[in-house]
């Protein structure tokens, strides 16, 4: 039985009783003591997103920056990059277009509207220690030629993050699986992969 629910009358519970203290009004609040916590809480749930939001920013930023290579390609850079190509493509010819290569900070793309690779300074592994970083020519070229065979069998993934994520971590796998891909490229194609697939599972989702 709960000292509240005793009646006037009897003293059932009297070491409790003993103990209670008269009353003392709290002085009056402008808001509510749940009210107020649960604004609070609501505004540190905000401000958790924004700054996972940033670190997840900070993170690819990073990586654009300083990751892979930013210097413009030599004349001898671009055609190991034209051999590597068709090397990796095979019989099958498929367009490597070179035109940006020795422009600084120049990227590696596939143009799915022209069904080509544009090939950029970042083709190049640069200094970073994450896994997109250390990929050699051979495995981000294998990386673009997956995005275009992707594309020809008809894939249509999302581009922007979160799910963007998700379809760059598909594609370093499918370039694992090309020919002539070597094991050590192999590794860091899916380690790559497992990279993408940590900033989809860090990324804020609704
Ligand atoms: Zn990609």
């Amino acid at each position: 039985m709960s000292l509240q629910s005793c009646p006037p009358d009897r003293v059932c519970c009297p070491s409790r009783v003993q103990k209670r203290k008269p009353h003392v009004p709290h002085p009056p609040s402008p808001i509510p003591v749940s009210r107020a916590s649960d604004s609070a809480i609501a505004r540190l749930g905000i401000l958790a997103h924004h700054c996972v939001v940033h670190f997840v920013y900070l993170i690819h930023l990073t990586r654009m920056l300083g990751a892979r290579n930013y210097i413009g390609l030599t004349d001898h850079q671009i055609e190991h990059c034209n051999q590597t190509w068709e090397f990796l493509c095979g019989r099958l010819k498929r367009e490597l277009d070179p035109s940006e290569a020795a422009r600084h900070g120049s990227r590696t793309r596939y143009d799915e509207r022209r069904r080509a690779v544009i090939l950029g300074a970042d083709a190049y592994p640069g200094t970073g220690q994450s896994a997109n970083s250390r990929l050699s020519v051979l495995a981000c070229l294998a990386h673009e030629l997956a995005h275009m065979r992707r594309a020809e069998r008809g894939f249509r993934r999302p581009v922007n993050p979160p799910d963007g994520f998700l379809d760059e971590a598909e594609t370093s796998i499918y370039a694992a699986f090309l020919r002539y891909v070597p094991l050590r490229d192999r590794e860091d194609l899916v380690e790559d992969a497992r990279d993408r697939l940590f900033d989809w599972l860090a990324f804020p989702k609704e």
